[in-house]
C-alpha cells in the first residue's frame, strides 16, 4: 500500500548489520534439530581447494539515485559463504540479481556497485564481469587463481535467467565446476540460477546462510516445541490465505493483528470504518473463521484497535473497541488491550513464528503493537522459546526496533519464507544435492 510522503518510511537504511539481523540460536536446539535439517550437502561437508565456484548469492541490495548502497546487510550475509570458499583455496564466481531489469541491459540495476562493496568488505580485490556469461567471463574466469573472488553481472539482464532456459543454464553453469546456493530469497522461484544451473553441476550445495534458514524454518514447523504459536499481520489477506490455513492445523495458538483483522471484522459485521478491506476476500475470511472452528488452534483477534483518519507521523488517534470504528477512521494499529491479550495468549509459548506487522508500523503512532510482539519475542527467547520472523516489512520491523539480535532467527527471504511456512517446497531447495547421494549428474 502506499503512505503519504508524510510519513517517515525507511525500509531500507535500518537496524544493524548481517550479524544483527541473524539470531543465535542455543546448543540445545542446535543437536535438537540435527535429524530435522533437509538432507542436503551443505559447504561445510566441501573442500573447495582450487575449485572454481559458482555462488549464487542474493546481493539484491537497495540502490539511491547516485546508485549508492543504501543497506549492505545482504552482501554482509553471503560473507562467511564466500569466505569459507576462499579460505579452503577455491575460486568464487558469485552471481546475483539486482531489481527487475525484465531481461534488458538497464545500466541503474548494474551490480558493479556491489563488487566494489564487496571488496572493502571481503578486504582484497573483487573483479567485475559486464556480462554473467559470454567470452569476456569466461576469460576472467580462466585468469582465476585460487583464493580470488569475481562477481558476474546482473543475471536477470538476460530474459531466459527467470524463463529457466536450459541454454542459458548451461552457459553459466560453464563458469564453475561446483554450484553454490546461498540465495534463499529467490529459492521459490525455479530461475537458471537457482534451478536449472543445477543440472549441469555434479554437485550443487548450500551455502551457510541458505542452511540456516532451512534450518530454524525447519525446525519450527517440523518439530516445533509446543505451544507453538503463530502471528500473522501485515496489509492484506490476500498472499497469506494460504500460510493462514496451513497454520491453523498445526499452531496451537493463531494470533491475527494488522490490516488483515479489518475483512475478518466485516465478515462479522462489525463497524470498521474506513480500514482497509478486501472486498472481494470477506466471503473467504467466514469460510477461514468457519474453519477455525473446527481446526487445532485457537484464533485469537485484537479486541481494540488504534484509529486514525490519516496514516501520518502527526496524526490524532485513540482508541475505540474493534467492532465500533467510526465512519471516516481507520484501524491502524493493535491497541493496549489487545497487546495484552496477545501477550497472556503468548506466555509460556516454545515456538513462535511471526510474519505481518500488527501496524502501519512506518509510522510512529501506529508502531506500538508491532514493538510489543518484538519485545514480547525477545522475552520468549531468553526464557528458550524458538522465534523465528518471516517476511521482508516484518524482518525491517524488527530491524527498527534493534531487537533482532535477540529473537532465534529472521528470515532473509520474503516470499521464500512464505512459501515455506506454507509447507510448499521451494525449487532452489530440492535442486541442491541431497547428503550420502553419489556424485552425478541430475537430468
Ligand atoms: P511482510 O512483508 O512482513 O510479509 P506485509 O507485506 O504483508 O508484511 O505487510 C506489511 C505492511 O502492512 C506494512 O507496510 C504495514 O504498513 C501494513 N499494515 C499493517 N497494519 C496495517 C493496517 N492496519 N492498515 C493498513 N496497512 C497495514
Ligand atoms: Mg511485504
Amino acid at each position: 500500500m502506499r503512505h503519504p510522503n508524510r510519513c517517515f518510511l525507511t525500509p531500507g537504511g535500518i537496524g544493524p548489520g548481517a550479524e544483527g539481523s541473524t539470531g543465535t540460536m542455543t546448543k540445545k536446539n542446535e543437536t535438537e534439530d540435527k535429524g530435522l535439517m533437509m538432507n542436503k550437502v551443505t559447504v561445510s561437508d566441501i573442500n573447495f581447494r582450487s575449485r572454481r565456484v559458482l555462488v549464487r548469492v542474493d546481493f539484491n541490495v537497495p540502490l539511491d539515485d547516485n546508485r549508492e548502497i543504501t543497506d549492505d546487510r545482504r552482501i554482509r550475509a553471503a560473507l562467511p559463504t564466500l569466505q569459507k570458499i576462499m579460505a579452503d583455496g577455491g575460486m568464487v564466481i558469485a552471481c546475483s540479481h539486482l531489481g527487475r531489469p525484465k531481461g534488458k541491459h538497464v545500466p541503474e540495476l548494474s551490480l558493479r556497485p556491489v563488487a566494489k562493496r564487496l571488496s572493502e568488505l571481503l578486504g582484497q580485490p573483487v573483479s567485475f564481469a559486464e556480462d554473467c556469461i559470454g567470452p569476456e567471463a569466461s576469460n576472467l574466469v580462466g585468469k582465476m587463481n585460487d583464493g580470488d573472488c569475481l562477481l558476474l553481472e546482473n543475471l536477470r539482464f538476460h530474459k531466459q535467467e527467470t524463463d529457466n532456459d536450459p541454454e542459458f543454464a548451461e552457459k553459466l553453469a560453464s563458469m564453475g565446476d561446483i554450484y553454490v546456493n546461498d540465495a534463499f530469497g529467490s529459492a521459490h522461484r525455479a530461475h537458471a540460477s537457482t534451478e536449472g544451473v543445477t543440472r549441469f553441476f555434479r554437485q550443487s550445495v548450500a551455502g551457510y546462510l541458505m542452511e540456516k534458514e532451512i534450518r530454524y524454518l525447519g525446525q519450527a514447523l517440523g518439530n516445533p516445541g509446543r505451544p507453538f504459536a503463530a502471528i500473522l499481520g501485515g496489509a492484506k489477506i490476500s498472499g497469506k490465505i494460504d500460510v493462514i490455513t496451513k497454520l491453523m492445523n498445526q499452531v496451537d495458538l493463531l494470533l491475527i493483528g494488522g490490516g488483515m483483522v479489518f475483512t475478518f471484522c466485516k465478515a462479522k459485521g462489525y463497524a470498521v470504518g474506513d480500514s482497509l478491506v478486501e472486498e472481494d476476500k470477506i466471503e473467504l475470511a467466514r469460510q477461514i473463521l468457519e474453519q477455525a472452528e473446527g481446526a487445532r488452534a485457537r484464533l485469537v483477534f485484537p479486541t481494540d484497535v488504534v484509529i486514525a483518519s490519516d496514516i501520518a507521523d502527526d496524526a490524532r488517534t485513540s482508541i475505540v473497541d474493534i467492532d465500533k470504528i467510526p465512519d471516516g477512521m481507520k484501524g491502524l494499529d493493535i491497541g493496549p488491550a489487545s497487546i495484552k491479550l496477545f501477550e497472556e495468549a503468548l506466555s509460556g509459548a516454545k515456538t513462535v513464528v511471526w510474519n505481518g506487522p500488527m501496524g502501519v508500523f512506518e509510522c510512529e503512532p501506529f508502531a506500538d503493537g508491532t514493538k510489543a510482539i518484538a519485545r514480547l519475542l525477545a522475552d520468549l527467547t531468553d526464557a528458550g522459546a524458538v522465534t523465528v520472523v518471516g517476511g521482508g516489512d516484518s524482518a525491517a520491523a524488527v530491524a527498527r526496533t534493534g531487537l533482532d539480535n535477540r529473537l532465534t532467527h529472521i528470515s532473509t527471504g520474503g516470499g521464500a519464507s512464505l512459501e515455506f511456512l506454507e509447507g510448499k517446497a521451494l525449487p532452489g531447495i530440492t535442486a541442491l544435492t541431497d547428503q550420502g547421494k553419489p556424485e552425478t549428474v541430475r537430468s
